[in-house]
C-alpha cells in the first residue's frame, strides 16, 4: 500500500508543483486519531495536497507540547522558505444520525465537547501566530456522510455541501464575508477544498452510504505519521501531546475492540511506527531511530494496557521520505 502511494504522490508531482505556483498554500490538518477523519480523502484533495495531519487521541494537541510546536513551526517554516501561505484544519468529528455510538470516542462520543477542544486550539493558533501564517480554520467533520461544516470567524457554520453547483468564484466570495482577514490566496485554497467535499459528500449521499460503512474498521495502529494509509484502515497517533503514552493504549484497546467486533474486514491486527525525515542521510539516520524508539516504546505500553491484544500485534519500524512518501521498513 505504502510503495502505491509513493508511486502515486511522484505521479502526482507535476500536478502539486502546477497546484502550488497557481496557489501558494501549504495545506496541513489536526484531526482525530481516528481511521474515518483522513482529510485528503474527505476534502476529495488528491493525494499529496494535504502536507501534514497531526493526528492524536481525540484530536486534542497543545502548541505548547514541544513537539508538536517544533512540527508546526518546521511546517511553516517550509512554507515560508518557499514564499507560501499555509492552512491548517482544526477538525473535530462527529456522527449526525447516532453520535452515541459514531461519535469521537475520544470525547465520550460528544459533539460539544468535540467542537470546545477544537475552538481551543484554534484559539491557541491565533495567540501564538496572530495574523501572521498558518491560517487556522475549525471544520466539524460529519463522519455518516464525510460532510465538513466550516466555522467561519464571525461564529457562522457553512455546511459545505450547500456549494455543490457553485461556481469556485462563488464560493470564495461567500466565504470572504466570514472570513475577512483571511488572504486572497488562502481563501482560494479553501474554497477548493469546500467545494471538494461538497462533491464528496454528495457522492455518498446520493449512493444512500450504509451507515455500517461509516462505521470503525482499522486493522492497524500507526505511531507517528500515518500520511501513506488508506481511510477507516488505520488508527494514528502522533507524538504530539505530553500523554503520548497513554493515548497509544487507548488506540490499542480500540484497535483490539475492532478485531472482537468482527470490523476488521478480515485483516491481521499491524502496528506500524513511523517517523519522517526530508532531505539529508542523517535526518533519515535519525527518523530511524525515532521510528524503532516509538516501536519499543508502544510495545511496551501495550504489553502493560492490553496484554491479550499485545501478543496478536505484528509489529514494524519503518520511516517516510517526505519528498516521495516512500515508507521503508527498517
Ligand atoms: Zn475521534
Amino acid at each position: 500500500m505504502a510503495a502505491r502511494h509513493s508511486e502515486q504522490f511522484l505521479r502526482e508531482q507535476l500536478n502539486r508543483q502546477d497546484f502550488l505556483r497557481k496557489h501558494p498554500v501549504q495545506i496541513a490538518g489536526i484531526s482525530c486519531m481516528d481511521g474515518r477523519t483522513k482529510l485528503s480523502a474527505i476534502f476529495g484533495l488528491r493525494f499529496g495536497f494535504i502536507r501534514r495531519q497531526w493526528r492524536t487521541l481525540a484530536g486534542v494537541v497543545d502548541l505548547g507540547a514541544p513537539r508538536f510546536r517544533a512540527s508546526v513551526d518546521n511546517w511553516r517554516s517550509y512554507a515560508k522558505q518557499n514564499d507560501q501561505d499555509s492552512l491548517v484544519f482544526v477538525s473535530y468529528h462527529y456522527s449526525g444520525r447516532n453520535d452515541a455510538q459514531l461519535g469521537c470516542r475520544g470525547h465520550h462520543h460528544n459533539k460539544d465537547r468535540a467542537l470546545a477542544a477544537a475552538l481551543k486550539i484554534y484559539e491557541q493558533f491565533v495567540r501564538v501566530y496572530g495574523e501572521t501564517m498558518p491560517c487556522p480554520v475549525v471544520i466539524g467533520i460529519d463522519t455518516d456522510f464525510e460532510t465538513v461544516y466550516v466555522h467561519d470567524q464571525k461564529g457562522s457554520i457553512i455546511d459545505a455541501s450547500s456549494f455543490v453547483n457553485q461556481p469556485e468564484a462563488d464560493i470564495v466570495e461567500c466565504l470572504a464575508g466570514g472570513f475577512p482577514s483571511m488572504p486572497k490566496t488562502v481563501l482560494e485554497v479553501l474554497a477548493l477544498a469546500v467545494k471538494g467535499n461538497a462533491v464528496h459528500t454528495s457522492g455518498l449521499k446520493a449512493a444512500k452510504r450504509p451507515i455500517e460503512e461509516a462505521q470503525h474498521h482499522e486493522y492497524a495502529l500507526v505511531v507517528g505519521e500515518g500520511m501513506w494509509t488508506e481511510p477507516n484502515s488505520a488508527i494514528v497517533v502522533g507524538p504530539y501531546t505530553l500523554d503520548f503514552g497513554e493515548s497509544i493504549g487507548v488506540a490499542a484497546g480500540l484497535l483490539s475492540d475492532n478485531f472482537d467486533k468482527g470490523r476488521a474486514n478480515g485483516n491481521d491486527p499491524v502496528l506500524l511506527s513511523c517517523a519522517v525525515f526530508r532531505d539529508s542521510e542523517i535526518a533519515r539516520r535519525g527518523a530511524i531511530e525515532e521510528a524503532r524508539c516509538f516501536l519499543d516504546y508502544s510495545q511496551q505500553v501495550i504489553a502493560k494496557q492490553v496484554p491479550d491484544f499485545a501478543k496478536r500485534l505484528i509489529y514494524h519500524a519503518s520511516v517516510l521520505d517526505l519528498n516521495n512518501r516512500l515508507v521503508e521498513l527498517v
